[in-house]
């Protein structure tokens, strides 16, 4: 990957799955092998051009190059925190922006990914749907960015052990791009990356949720709850109104049936709005007897609603009443606050002085 924005005609290297490339590679009449040889250089040994895949035939590696593109980011900034964080605000073949942040922990390096440009859900609390839903990202282009952090880990020799999609987008909005994505990342021959260290995040798409129930994977289910009611969480998240409480909980459970696989339920907590001790015991009775935990987040201000932080004091209260229920609940620690702010707010800065 290099530092040019290009002009997109062709398809993303990245877009493609080992059986896709397995596919290609046969229609083309190339020996099979090839495909997993690829497969290698892309995600193990990790190159920036075709020309670097030294084993291939070089009309082999040319045709790969009349036929995908390989650039898919460039760089616009890069801020590092003091605590190893580090958000990269990449631009797109098409000058679209996105986020992806790498966070440092004591047990690995967690990357966080985009898989759309802006988003058309509405969460009140969120910078990333201020602008709408700009368009999906492709498959590649969410490969890209754990590539992009690998390549910046391999310097160190440290490597991605756990991802999350909680970037910008509902990723069950872009369902088979997300999909390919995790075949991708999950590969034995590739990145390798274990199915239980990765999390999707969804806001409550219902079909979809039933969808990745039905596809057999470890892979971690977190759900945007935000409420304890249906009135409350359709003032808070419009896709309540198209997915009512009740039906996304419904097909959670569903999820825990097919899976026996505990779900996360994120919990952003405002100040005055859904963080009262009377939010607390609600929703504990509605979780009540759920293999779940809760995941509480201190939003930070946002200036377009009026939001503002629940107290310190507060927040413990709230964990202390869903414990007090036996419901498992952690308050996130916050990263990289001294360089971003939340998820979505570089983006919106960027688009801010590109339109001025
Ligand atoms: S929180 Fe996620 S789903 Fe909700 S608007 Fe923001 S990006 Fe979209």
């Amino acid at each position: 990957m290099g530092e040019q924005i290009q002009e997109q005609t062709k398809p993303f290297i990245y877009d493609y799955t080992l059986e896709e490339l397995q596919a290609w590679v046969k229609d083309n009449g190339e020996p099979a092998f090839r495909a997993g040889q690829l497969f290698d250089w892309l995600y193990v040994k990790r190159v920036r051009s075709f020309d670097e895949m030294s084993n291939l035939p070089k009309a082999f590696r040319q045709k790969l190059d009349d036929q995908f593109a390989f650039v898919t980011l460039s760089e616009i900034t890069k801020f590092e925190s003091k605590d190893g964080t580090v958000k990269f605000l990449f631009g797109l073949h098409d000058n679209h922006a996105i986020e992806t942040v790498v966070m440092r922990h004591n047990y690995g390096n967690s990357i966080c990914v985009t898989t759309q440009v802006g988003c058309r859900v509405g969460c009140t609390f969120c910078a990333s749907t201020l602008g709408g839903l700009k368009r999906n990202l492709t498959a590649g282009e969410i490969v890209a960015q754990v590539v992009w952090a690998q390549q910046l880990l391999d310097a160190t020799n440290e490597r991605v052990s756990s991802i999350v999609i909680m970037g910008t987008g509902e990723p069950f909005e872009n369902y088979e791009p997300t999909m390919n994505f995790l075949r991708i990342m999950i590969h034995e021959k590739g990145l390798n990356i274990g199915q239980r260290h990765i999390t999707v995040s969804t806001s409550g798409i219902v079909p979809n949720i039933y969808k990745f129930a039905d596809e057999n994977t470890q892979i971690n289910l977190a759900i945007s709850i935000h409420a304890p009611n249906d009135a409350l969480r359709s003032k808070l998240m419009p896709v309540n109104r198209r997915f009512p409480f009740n039906d996304v909980m419904e097909s959670l459970r569903y999820y825990i049936a097919k899976t026996g696989r505990r779900i996360t339920f994120e919990y952003a907590l405002i100040g005055g709005v859904n963080d009262r001790p009377e939010h607390a015991e609600e929703l504990a009775q509605v979780l009540q007897g759920m293999l779940c935990h809760v995941n509480l987040i201190p939003v930070n201000h946002v200036p377009e609603r009026n939001y503002v932080r629940t107290p310190r004091d507060d927040i413990f209260e709230f964990q202390r009443i869903l414990e007090k229920h036996k419901i498992n609940a952690t308050i996130r620690r916050e990263q990289g606050h001294d360089i971003a702010a939340a998820c979505g707010q570089l983006r919106a800065k960027h688009m801010e002085s590109t339109a001025r």
